[in-house]
């Protein structure tokens, strides 16, 4: 696998519907889905002719491209804000307050974290505090808050766009099939983690067309592509065993309340050894249904209970050494694949160590 640091620049308004998606989960707002930004780049290379349509059914079915949700970029790279930062709704004020780092010592010890958590006002003592989570935020404020107050918010205008079905049979629009979508506008960035089998993007990829009407010219989105440096995300992993903090990207699914990822099976992907286990012992964040489409079965999913990408998962390490290290770089980058009865769920629980998403490392 090559793993991606995927620079997104909108060239004409984009519409990534909120609801009722059969392509991908309704995550963050503002953020697009993991497997919309997937689907469009394999439809690209499709219709440059770049991969024929059975390899493109290769790639889907063999979960040969991965991609994280795209998240805002403004200059910096911008984070799903955690859950333990909050922000002063009083005129003037706006700091943001944090409690990340009892947090993380509660966490990191393996104790429990309490409602003294929580503050009741921010630094000037105003008791209007208004939760962020998990709303993008640079790396710098999700770490230590800020405490001045910050220049004036841009608000993130969309444009409202009205689409009109037209019956191919009698020209003329059909009753009721009148909706309404927020277009994302021109000129907005967004950055995403892209898993790729070596080969598929090495001469790159210019334009992609995401979303919906991009045959009414919406859609249009540059792609850069930059690879992400394995050693470097290396020396942020923990390597021995024990108890840590992990920062998702992803919607966070669980499939039993003792849920342990295996390490070794990221041993395939890059031809390196991994080892070690990550049990999953607590869940710190919104609740989201995510949903998607398995091609294989054929069938819409759904998991109701999972969580908002953001959440912090506290977790127990077990096994040490660049195993273990190289283990938990590969889940933040790749994720896990949970088979449920039914269906199968890919580019959930994308954990990176706290250290990695804090230090901003995946843009250095
Ligand atoms: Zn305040």
């Amino acid at each position: 696998m090559d793993f991606y640091l995927a620079h997104l620049i909108l060239e004409s308004p984009t519409i990534i519907p909120r609801r009722r998606s059969a392509t991908g989960y309704v995550g963050v707002q503002k953020t697009i889905p993991g497997s919309t930004l997937g689907g469009a780049i394999i439809a690209s290379l499709r219709r440059h002719n770049r991969i024929t349509a059975q390899e493109a059914e290769e790639i889907v079915n063999n979960h040969a491209l991965i991609s994280s949700p795209a998240f805002p970029r403004e200059k910096r790279l911008l984070y799903p804000a955690h859950p333990f930062i909050w922000k002063c709704k009083k005129p003037g004020c706006g700091r943001y307050i944090t409690t990340l780092d009892q947090v993380l010592k509660v966490l990191g010890d393996g104790g429990e974290l309490g409602p003294y958590i929580i503050p009741s006002t921010c630094q000037e003592g105003h008791s209007a505090l208004e939760k962020i989570h998990p709303k993008p935020l640079p790396a710098a404020t999700l770490r230590q808050g800020c405490g001045r107050p910050d220049e004036k918010e841009e608000g993130l205008e969309s444009v409202k766009v009205i689409s009109v079905s037209v019956s191919r049979h009698r020209a003329s629009s059909i009753v009721g099939a009148l909706y309404s979508y927020e277009a994302l506008p021109t000129g907005l960035e967004y950055w995403a983690i892209l898993a790729v089998k070596e080969g598929i993007l090495d001469e790159g990829i210019d334009v992609i067309r995401i979303g919906r009407g991009v045959s009414k010219g919406f859609g249009k989105v540059k792609l850069r592509l930059r690879k992400i440096e394995i050693d470097k995300l290396l020396n942020e992993a923990p390597a021995k065993s024990g108890y840590t903090v992990l920062y998702s990207l992803s919607p966070v699914v669980l499939k039993s309340p003792n849920h342990t990822i295996d390490l070794s099976m990221y041993s395939q992907v890059t031809g390196r050894s991994t080892a070690g286990k990550v049990r999953l012992m607590a869940v710190y964040g919104s609740s989201l249904t995510v949903g998607g489409w398995d091609i294989r079965k054929n069938m819409e999913w759904r998991v109701v209970n999972a969580a908002s990408p953001g959440s912090l998962v506290a977790a127990e390490l077990q096994g040490g050494g660049v195993d273990l290290a190289l283990g938990l770089v590969l889940l933040g980058l790749l994720g896990e694949k949970i088979d449920f009865d039914k269906f199968r769920v890919v580019g959930v629980n994308m954990l990176l160590p706290v250290n990695t998403v804090l230090g901003d490392v995946l843009a250095s």
